[in-house]
């Protein structure tokens, strides 16, 4: 039986670009896919037939020996063509990966891929957050192994080509009508295998090390923020992206100061003479103290805002205030003389009371006589 010419049965030019000769092979590989096609034995052979072609013309070398010297050409360069669909789902997983979504986790393991996100947990003192500060991480990073180029192969040595699925990384599993890729298990996707594994890394290709990184803590965090360093995370496979660091700060509470938002509160006692008289506060804030001139006449828990004491906004020169809560302390143990004294000051306070009730009934009464 005489074959197809390779050109005719990919229903392309013999000048077709190498992009032409995909895509025609992918339509065909899609209509006569014997999943689609599972009562016509025709599409298989049509199949095979296609897959032979696109083998040939999709490959330069190939193409050209077939070109000079046909069908012909093609015996004895170790080319058969394919003996089972298998074959041609490992060969070609490129494009049955991007038609219909096969191939996951073989070529797939081969492909760049990002690497992770880091997160790193960070300790920082109140004054440090409030601050900003500089602070020296080691973060353990992934990386490829100097002494095998990230192979894992010894020196010297080079990685086989995995002999059970012919380095593709996956294999193909029938189940009933369906036909599914699976990861290789002998190589585990990879497509190779180690024989001679490299003494360093033990053959994964890459050792974790120390780095050394500055993490810059900007003024004013809060308890859980995040800090995003953009590609210091876990290096790329094959080429792709690093991924980020997030480094997740954690403030220890202060003694002093309590924070809501960017807001500092503070608590401070006074004696009932002092919040009676009007008192002068010595207040500590994050730099030097500063004075707080509590009113005569002040109320248990008073507030008094002192402005742009607080803490720094993030990104702004705007600060938060510094909020003192005002507590009045009674006084106990008072002795004899302080306890006469405060008698007296309870008759004058009943009489100024009483007086004042006269005061508000007289003129009530004037209103009412009309005098
Ligand atoms: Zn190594
Ligand atoms: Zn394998």
């Amino acid at each position: 039986m005489s074959k197809r010419d390779y050109y005719e049965i990919l229903e392309v030019e013999r000048t077709a670009s190498k992009d032409e000769i995909k895509t025609a092979y992918r339509k065909l590989a899609f209509k006569f896919h014997p999943d689609r096609n599972q009562d016509d034995p025709d599409a298989e052979a049509k199949f095979k037939e296609a897959a032979e072609a696109y083998e040939v013309l999709g490959n330069e070398e190939k193409r050209r020996t077939y070109d000079r010297f046909g069908h012909e050409g093609m015996n004895g360069n170790g080319f058969n063509g394919f003996s089972s669909n298998e074959d041609i789902f490992g060969a070609f997983s490129d494009i049955f990966g991007e038609v219909f979504g096969f191939a996951s986790g073989g070529r797939g393991a081969n492909r760049p891929r990002a690497g992770s996100d880091l997160r790193y947990n960070l300790e920082i003192s109140f004054r440090e957050a409030a601050k900003g500060t500089e602070v020296g991480i080691k973060i353990p990073v992934e990386e490829s192994c100097e002494s095998c180029g990230g192979s894992g192969a010894a020196p010297g040595s080079s990685p086989q080509i995995c002999p059970q699925c012919g380095g593709s990384g996956a294999v193909q599993q029938s189940q009933g009508f369906f036909r599914i890729s699976v990861t290789c298990p002998q190589c585990r996707g990879a497509g190779q295998m180690i024989t001679d594994p490299c003494d360093e890394c033990m053959g994964r290709g890459s050792v974790i090390r120390d780095k050394d990184l500055n993490v810059r803590i900007p003024a004013g965090v809060d308890n859980n923020s995040r800090l995003r360093l953009r590609g210091e995370g876990e290096a790329g496979f094959n080429g792709g992206p690093p991924g980020d660091l997030y480094v997740v700060i954690r403030v220890t509470p202060d003694e002093t100061f309590e924070r809501q938002g960017q807001n500092l509160i503070l608590s401070r006692e006074i004696s009932m003479i002092e919040a009676s008289l009007g008192h002068r506060l010595e207040v500590p804030t994050l730099d030097d103290p500063v004075n707080l001139d509590i009113p005569a006449g002040t109320q248990s828990g008073e507030v008094f805002r002192l402005r742009g004491l607080g803490l720094p906004h993030l990104g702004s020169a705007h600060n938060g205030d510094l909020l003192v809560e005002v507590r009045v302390k009674t006084p106990t143990h008072l002795n004899s003389r302080q306890e006469e004294l405060l008698r007296e000051f309870a008759e004058i306070e009943k009489s100024k009371l009483s007086n004042r009730a006269k005061g508000f009934f007289k003129k009530a009464k004037k209103k009412v006589m009309g005098e």
